[in-house]
């Protein structure tokens, strides 16, 4: 490479650099700016501690900006049409005037690396809007550090100004849990048809959704679907009411019918005015930042006991597995040593 050519690869590397800087982004992504967005996502993700520091002050930046959106948490089984739904209710959104980011999590494609969203024909017709943004989280790490990406990807599509984040994740029970946590409306898509069993669905989830939507309602599905909307809207009144008084509703849809599509509109929209009028919208948010921070605590704490040397480590886990040392005596123990650790600079 010549000096010249050299200087200019130098000078556009810096300049590239820069533009990732946590101020950078920050003032193109208050403007709206979906590659910058998408640098900021990798930005968070990234594991190199220099890359953590820009995005802790990234977040920073971003936290104020980040009030004014709805958060929907959507789950179900494979193949219960969850992407063909985000899809149609995202298009509708849009047409309505939203600006609406899709955030998925997939646990199950750890070793696969994106089983069920590396496939790009997956919501097309909404990727290609330009007010929809669609972006897979990073998986691979464990469920904290997906639990923490996701939650601060939510903050910067909110700074991006998107008025709806659509989070989409495969019943597999933890990340369910994980996502109710963040959302402040939880959808759960359902087959007619098949038991509860058999859709691996767990009372607890459905415990935990605002509203159940039964997909496929259209054909010879029909009759079946409606008879399943009744059944679920029958068994919901067996759960305890909802703090805030809203009774879960089940609604049939098909992506065929848009009066479908536009009824659940309207009932996230009814639900949304209840929460806020009842106070439970903003008390749900606060208690959501509190779990996070004990959320943020707990994963903190398993990577300083990670840190420890392992073979002292193993030592003690087998002490206890043998019966040598209480449990509790071993927990202080570790304990202190990682303080000790901390206290160090480890
Ligand atoms: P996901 O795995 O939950 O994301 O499910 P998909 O959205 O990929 O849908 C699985 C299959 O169900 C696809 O072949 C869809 O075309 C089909 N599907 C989704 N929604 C509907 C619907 O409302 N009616 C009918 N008949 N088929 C649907």
């Amino acid at each position: 490479m010549g000096e010249d050519r050299y200087k200019d690869w130098l000078n556009n590397r810096k300049k590239y650099k820069e533009s990732l800087s946590a101020d950078k982004l920050f003032e193109r992504i208050i403007l709206q700016d979906n590659h910058a967005l998408s640098s900021a996502i990798t930005l968070i993700e990234s594991q190199s501690e220099k890359d953590k520091l820009e995005a802790f002050k990234l977040i920073s930046l971003c936290t104020p900006k980040a009030e004014k959106s709805l958060r929907i948490g959507i789950t179900g089984v494979p193949g219960v049409g969850k992407s063909t739904f985000i899809e149609a209710i995202g298009c509708e959104l849009i047409s309505s005037g939203k600006r609406v980011a899709v955030l998925s999590i997939d646990p199950s494609s750890e070793k696969t690396h994106g089983s069920i969203l590396g496939d790009k024909t997956r919501m097309e017709r909404l990727a290609s809007l330009p007010n929809a943004f669609i972006r897979p989280t990073a998986s691979g790490s464990a469920l904290g550090g997906v639990a923490r990406h996701t939650r601060e990807t939510i903050l910067l599509c909110e700074a991006a100004g998107y008025d709806v984040v659509l989070i989409e994740t495969v019943g597999v029970g933890q990340s369910e849990t994980m996502v109710h946590a963040m959302v402040d409306f939880f959808l759960l898509l359902m087959l007619s048809g098949a038991g509860d069993e058999l859709q691996g669905i767990k009372r607890g989830i459905m415990e935990m959704a605002d509203a159940i939507v039964i997909t496929k309602s259209d054909g010879e599905n029909q009759v079946r679907a409606k008879e399943a909307r009744q059944t679920y809207q029958r068994a919901l009144h067996y759960f305890p009411p909802t703090e805030s008084a809203w009774v879960p509703t089940v609604l049939n849809y098909s992506f065929q019918d848009t009066v479908s599509i536009q009824s659940i509109i309207s009932l996230i929209q009814k639900f949304q005015l209840h929460q806020i009028e009842s106070g439970y919208f903003e008390i749900n948010r606060h208690r959501q930042a509190v779990y996070w921070m004990r959320e943020a605590l707990l994963t903190l704490f398993d990577q300083s006991l990670t840190k420890l040397d392992e073979s002292l480590r193993r030592d003690i886990e087998n002490k206890v597995f043998a019966g040598e040392v209480s449990p509790f005596d071993a927990a202080d123990k570790l304990y202190t040593l990682i303080i000790e650790n901390t206290k160090n600079g480890k």
